[in-house]
């Protein structure tokens, strides 16, 4: 900055320096700006085509936790922080206000939901890694299982029949989960949620990572037991629930989810790489392998064959939960999914909150994680 007098002539010896901008350092990020821009494209898609108030959605490397995508719709013009959506109405100042803050929160990470039955997931490796289950143990659902004296209902009313553990995955049934999960019971059962950290946040290099709410370990009765081996009475973020799946099906180690690759200098002569915690293992091996066979056959034979891509081996569970308070109807509805299924290096969860008309995961989320399975799988030359 220089100064003049009043004539324009400029001033000698004045405090005042001027100093040069300094370029500053460049981060590489693991997002891919093209995987990027078509999940949200297809996000934007199932929250038309449902009406829904919100489509989530990440993919992440379960290797390593590397993120390429992360949607979250509607989105807002950075540009333009305060104006809602178009055809947003408003009745108040107020819910003006609540629709701006949740337009503003990034859902993957702030925002805790109960999962439903992507959650069988967990219950299964705990069962299967303490031994209390094998695939091939048989199971009967006449549609409900009775505990204490709760009567809960299968989603199938008419029930499952007989049934291989196998199967009870496949076909997503409660009885058989709640069943596996009195077999845990609850003190083994929750030592498994610190096992997978899953009362942990991820570490995310994002801020405002919500943490899981659990019930306190001294108050799980018969009753929460049952409900938490499906996937209700708690609440934990899409993205805790995708990074403890990771490691289910990764050979068994855990990952930090992270954007955050290397630095390098301005002037690029210098780069480096972020590190990150190396996993720890938390799921015996060859139980990580009994999970990507299992998550294989549900969408291959199982609740999750909408997802299923010829030539590709995916892996997935489907689930539907209904929001709180019960009743209403009104659903969440989500499908993680992982391929090639053998080795996965490419892991998806999707979620749509409160979707019109038809709402089951299977039928409605299922179609779209395959949709983005076939345009990134060759992308990525996997
Ligand atoms: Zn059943």
């Amino acid at each position: 900055m220089t100064y003049t007098d009043a004539a324009g002539i400029e001033l000698k010896n004045t405090a005042e320096q001027r100093v040069e901008p300094i370029a500053g350092n460049t981060l590489r990020l693991t997002m891919d700006w093209n995987i990027q821009s078509f999940v949200t494209q297809v996000c934007l898609e199932l929250m038309e085509e449902k009406q829904a108030n919100e489509v989530s959605c990440i993919v992440m490397n379960p290797q390593n936790g590397e993120i390429y995508a992360m949607a979250n719709v509607p989105e807002f013009d950075l540009n333009r922080p305060f104006e809602l959506p178009e055809g947003t109405t408003c009745e108040s100042e107020e819910m003006r206000q609540d629709l701006l803050n949740k337009m503003w929160r990034n859902a993957n990470v702030s925002d805790t939901y109960e999962p439903g039955s992507t959650f069988k997931t967990v219950t299964a490796a705990a069962a299967l890694e303490a031994g209390v289950v094998t695939f091939n143990d048989t199971f009967s659902c006449p549609g409900f299982y009775i505990v204490e004296d709760r009567r809960i209902r299968c989603h199938k009313v008419s029930g499952h029949g007989s049934e291989t553990f196998l199967q009870g995955i496949q076909n997503s049934c409660n009885p058989v989960f709640i069943q596996v999960g009195l077999r845990l019971g609850a003190e083994r059962f929750y030592s498994y949620f610190e096992q997978f950290e899953l009362l942990e946040k991820t570490g995310i290099d994002l801020p405002g990572e919500a943490r899981t709410i659990m019930h306190d370990p001294k108050k799980i009765g018969e009753v929460e037991l049952a409900t938490i081996s499906f996937g209700q009475s708690f609440q934990l973020t899409t993205l805790r629930l995708l990074t403890t799946i990771s490691s289910f099906v990764n050979g068994g180690h855990t990952v930090v989810p992270h954007f955050g690759m290397a630095i390098s200098s301005f002037d690029g002569t210098s780069t480096q790489k972020i590190a990150y915690p190396q996993g720890t293992h938390v799921l015996d091996e060859a139980v990580s392998a009994q999970m990507r066979e299992c998550l294989e056959s549900v969408v291959a034979e199982g609740g999750g064959n909408k997802a299923y891509i010829e030539g590709y081996r995916i892996g997935g569970k489907t689930a539907t939960s209904e929001k709180l308070p019960r009743g209403t109807g009104k659903y969440i509805s989500s499908f993680v999914g992982f391929a090639p299924a053998d080795e996965p290096q490419v892991i998806i969860i999707m979620t749509v909150d409160e979707p019109q008309g038809i709402y089951y995961g299977g039928t409605i989320v299922a179609p779209k994680v395959k949709k983005i399975f076939e345009n990134i799988l060759p992308y990525l030359n996997l």
